[in-house]
């Protein structure tokens, strides 16, 4: 679903991405786990291309990433992405946001785009919520109204980038319950997190980063019980 081969990315002097090369098949969950500035969000956002790179490819669904155009407009609609900040929009109501790329990239008939976003806020466990704004809303039900809204494009692929790291840690899981269900409902997903749980519990790989490099690439179960580099033992004795 997901296929970066040699993907090197420099921001001026400073060489982010080092030959990546990673594979997310369909339907797998993949963690992203790495001390800060080893480039795991530079790699997230390279893959809707909100980052350019600078060589190797990357292709969505077997078809290179486009440049421009509507073509980019396409893929980014395959592609949804959460944040670490919600992002909702703030003088939107909760429903609204879920709506509002459906209608305008979709071209989804309003009443539909309505029943859709409901739909997604019962899932997400927020639909007494709807007719509110963000503001109105704790940090876990925005991240939740901000998973239905990326879910609301029916996306291929689902990326995440720290989306509990903004909140109160009582927040957190009902964020991560929602995820664990989408991967067990089968959704293809990268997920840069620092919740080793979530990782144990939902990935099927865990892709270890440093410096740019991949340097591990492998099952949860052998990643946490006996990683083989040191870089990887390094930041499991700092944050075990
Ligand atoms: P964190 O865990 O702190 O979120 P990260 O692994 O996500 O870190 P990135 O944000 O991908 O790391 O950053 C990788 C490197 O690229 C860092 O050295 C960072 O300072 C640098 N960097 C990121 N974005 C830019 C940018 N727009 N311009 C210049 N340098 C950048
Ligand atoms: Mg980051």
């Amino acid at each position: 679903m997901i296929r970066m081969t040699g993907v090197d990315k420099f921001f001026g002097p400073l060489h982010v991405l080092k030959g990546i090369n990673l594979e997310v098949p369909q339907g797998q969950v993949v963690v992203v786990l790495g001390p800060s500035g080893s480039g795991k969000s530079t790699l997230c956002r390279t893959i809707n291309r909100l980052e350019s790179i600078d060589k190797g490819t990357i292709e969505v669904d077997g078809k290179p990433l486009p440049a421009e155009g509507k073509e980019l407009a396409r893929l980014r609609a395959d592609v949804g992405m959460v944040f670490q900040s919600f992002n909702l929009f703030a003088h939107k109501s909760i429903v609204d946001n879920v709506m509002l790329a459906p209608m305008k990239v979709r071209r989804t008939p309003a009443g539909q785009a309505r029943s859709t976003a409901m739909e997604l806020l019962e899932r997400v466990g927020i639909a007494s919520q709807a007719d509110k704004f963000p503001a109105q809303l704790s940090g876990g039900q925005q991240q939740r109204a901000a998973i239905a809204r990326a879910l609301a494009m029916r996306p291929k692929v689902m990326l995440f980038d720290e989306p509990t790291s903004a909140l109160d840690p009582e927040m957190v899981n009902e964020v991560l319950d929602v995820m664990t269900t989408l991967a067990k409902e089968g959704m293809t997903m990268l997920v840069v997190t620092h919740e080793m749980g979530f990782a144990r519990r939902a990935a099927d790989r865990v892709v270890f980063m440093a410096d740019g490099e991949i340097v591990e690439d492998t099952s949860p179960e052998a990643f946490f019980t006996a990683p083989t580099s040191n870089r990887a033992k390094d930041f499991l004795g700092k944050i075990l």
